[in-house]
């Protein structure tokens, strides 16, 4: 009996109530600390009357006095038995098995305060998991990238790339939805010469392709890896270097050339350098299939008299 009751505490402090409620009509932060509302389920509510106090996962409707805790809410609003809500809470844990050890074993890095996992939200109509949908990120690219959000501050409301180098994490990018400004947020304390947004899944190709940003990487598919910008630093080259691969195309923004040339020039020493110059934008507006034909036809780094052609071709 008592392992029972453990086992049904454990699940509702695992349960994610907090996304789970984000997708209810009128949801929203109250102001107070660990407290969120949405319409009442139960009555004709329209403006937010049903609180809900997070982590004691209960639930009040100021208006009807409706009270439910968070398996009986489960229960009551997605039909189900009390054995099935249950399945249905534990399958929307905060994290996942692997992420809470990296985040213990982990001291100079942490994923932001109540990181929620997307990979088990895609199927929901939250922002965020719209917004990847609209740039055409796969739910097998949220969960191989593990990919996330946190609705609390100083990253609320952006959605998380974490950056694992060798399964450590040593970063992240925070990314406001849609055009609120700053676009991106970086981990507080992070070095960004010492990122690359997509190293340790690029590992096992022959080849990687580098990008600027992480909208580029995703894009582009597997291989990518995201300088962050359109520099390389010396640590990243090291990084790149340990990985082991034969061939790099480096496929920067249409506007960053030089930029693109310098990263180029930087590579040459240690791998076969291919270069991609964007006719316009950057990769992560541009139709996947195109990048790929971009990258089995990128010049050899070097071939200038080919770039030189290239570019006056572009610009015809
Ligand atoms: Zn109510």
């Amino acid at each position: 009996m008592r392992g029972r009751r453990i086992r049904i505490g454990q699940i509702k402090d695992r349960f994610n109530l907090l996304v789970y409620l984000s997708t209810f009509e009128g949801f929203k932060e109250t102001g107070a600390v660990d407290e969120v509302s949405i319409n009442c389920t139960m009555c004709a509510d329209t403006k937010s009357h049903f609180y809900w106090g997070i982590s004691k996962s209960i639930g009040f409707c100021h208006r009807c006095g409706h009270s439910v805790d968070s398996i009986q809410f489960v229960q009551d609003v997605e039909g189900l038995s009390f054995g099935d809500a249950l399945e249905f809470m534990e399958n929307r844990r905060t994290f996942d098995k692997r992420t809470p050890e990296i985040m213990k074993t982990d001291v100079e890095m942490q994923l932001p305060y109540r990181f929620i996992p997307l990979w088990t939200w895609y199927f929901s109509s939250m922002l965020p998991v719209a917004y990847l949908k609209e740039r055409l990120v796969s739910e097998v690219q949220v969960t191989m990238y593990k990919i996330g959000y946190t609705f609390w501050k100083p990253y609320a409301h952006r959605i998380i790339f974490p950056i694992y180098i060798n399964d450590k994490l040593t970063g992240f990018v925070a990314r406001s939805l849609g055009d609120i400004k700053p676009h991106y947020l970086y981990a507080e304390g992070m070095k960004k010469s010492d990122c690359l947004f997509g190293y340790d899944i690029a590992q096992d190709f022959m080849g990687c392709v580098l990008v600027e940003g992480v909208f580029d990487a995703l894009r582009v598919g597997y291989p990518a890896i995201a300088i962050l910008g359109k520099y390389i630093s010396n640590s990243q080259i090291e990084l790149l270097r340990r990985a082991k691969f034969n061939r790099i195309t480096v496929m920067l923004d249409s506007d960053a050339i030089c930029e693109s040339t310098i990263v180029c020039k930087k590579l040459e020493p240690h791998f076969d350098v291919h270069q991609v110059c964007l006719p316009r934008g950057d990769p992560g507006s541009t139709r996947r299939e195109l990048l790929n034909d971009y990258i089995k036809n990128s010049f050899c780094f070097g071939t200038h008299e080919n770039l030189k052609e290239y570019v006056e071709g572009v610009l015809k």
